[in-house]
């Protein structure tokens, strides 16, 4: 949700990448390449040449797709391959429907129809049988329809091997020295996911401590060929990473290039006066799309809405809303406009402006701070849009 700001982003960028090449050059074996398979081939190509290496490290995910057509054909197939995991779930949940013999056999016909195209895009880059049969196969029979995903799995699941010659995390994984000064260099002292645990690295008897998990915000189950990518590293609270995100496929906003900003803020949501006025406690709050500040893309909405849901934020931030009430009457006192001014609002607005917004507020108001005061992001958005 928050966008990471690092003022020498470039120089660690390049500092990782020459490391992790020299981790590749020394660890990278040669694969055994079946000879009828193009897509494998072609991607072995690729990665025996140090300079795609370096690239691959070193630029986001995004623009590597536009850069090698090697690249969005891997990507390609990884998402098409997981969508059709993600069928095969819901083939599972058709065929519970059995009892029901017409309106199975209805949904399974709908189904392949819908989604047999998408599905020999994979059996079109990873093997050379001919498509026509494989279509009218699948359409015929369920059966051929299951085995065909079964087939793209093992394929799937051989690139998988090859990759791993060539990249894997767990060269990364064990050298806990680079791991940690990553860490330490990125210098990220707060969850971009959540904005509410600190993340940074402590010295205990000596040894660096990280306190928080680097994230895969592409899995490195699905993309193991990314495992070792710069921008696909996130430093990240261990609920974010190990309770919410997990392998989830759904794709979100990467803190190094965008977060909420203005776009998505956190509203407090009053059931009566008394709330309001802060008698009582705030019954609900939620994380909401702010239409006024810019138009957005469908896709941006929807990563909003996928980080929304997937890290629980509606959920987690329930816990915190009496500080958030806190925080609403501090500002209320400071912006009241009545003629006659209490004391006590006069106080308010010389403790204020003697002491910043810092003191007064807990956080600075200021989203290049964000990445390093809990709850930044959320009592910004209540000082300035509440
Ligand atoms: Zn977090």
């Amino acid at each position: 949700m928050i966008h990471l700001k690092i003022s020498n982003i470039d120089e660690i960028n390049d500092w990782y990448t020459d490391e992790i090449v020299k981790i590749v050059k020394k660890n990278a074996t040669i694969s055994i390449i079946p000879h009828d398979h193009p897509f494998v081939i072609k991607l072995d190509n690729w990665l025996t040449d140090y300079d795609n290496v370096r690239q691959l490290i070193s630029v986001p995910v995004d623009i590597l797709r536009e850069r090698y057509d090697v690249i969005e054909e891997y990507c390609r197939i990884i998402e098409l391959f997981t969508e059709g995991m993600l069928y095969e779930r819901r083939i599972r949940s058709i065929k519970s429907n059995r009892n029901n013999k017409a309106k199975y056999l209805e949904k399974r016909t709908e189904y392949i129809e819908d989604h047999i195209s998408e599905l020999l895009i994979i059996y079109e880059k990873l093997n050379t049988v001919k498509q026509e049969a494989k279509i009218s196969d699948a359409k015929q029979s369920w059966k051929n329809f299951e085995n065909m995903l079964k087939d793209a799995k093992k394929y799937i699941d051989y690139s998988k091997l090859f990759i791993e010659n060539h990249i894997s995390w767990a060269w990364l994984d064990k050298d806990s020295y680079l791991k940690g000064e990553l860490v330490s260099r990125l210098n990220i002292k707060v969850c971009p996911y959540c904005n509410r645990q600190y993340i940074q690295s402590i010295t205990k008897y000596g040894n660096k401590k990280y306190l928080g998990d680097i994230d895969h915000i592409q899995p490195k189950s699905d993309f193991p060929l990314f495992a070792l990518s710069f921008y696909n590293l996130i430093p990240a609270c261990k609920p974010c990473n190990q309770l919410f995100k997990r392998d989830k496929k759904l794709k979100i906003l990467n803190p190094y290039l965008e977060g909420f900003d203005d776009a998505a803020i956190l509203e407090l949501r009053y059931a009566s006066v008394k709330e309001l006025i802060g008698e009582k406690p705030v019954s609900d709050l939620r994380w909401t799309l702010s239409g006024p500040q810019r138009a957005l893309s469908e896709e941006q909405k929807n990563l909003i809405k996928n980080n929304i849901e997937l890290f629980g934020l509606n959920e987690v931030y329930k816990s915190d809303v009496d500080e958030f009430q806190y925080v609403q009457k501090k500002k209320y006192l400071l912006e009241s406009r009545s003629l006659h001014l209490s004391v006590k609002k006069i106080m308010a607005k010389l403790v204020h402006w003697y002491l910043g917004d810092k003191m007064y507020y807990g956080v600075s108001l200021d989203s290049d701070m964000f990445q390093n005061e809990i709850l930044s992001k959320a009592i910004y958005d209540i000082v300035k849009y509440n």
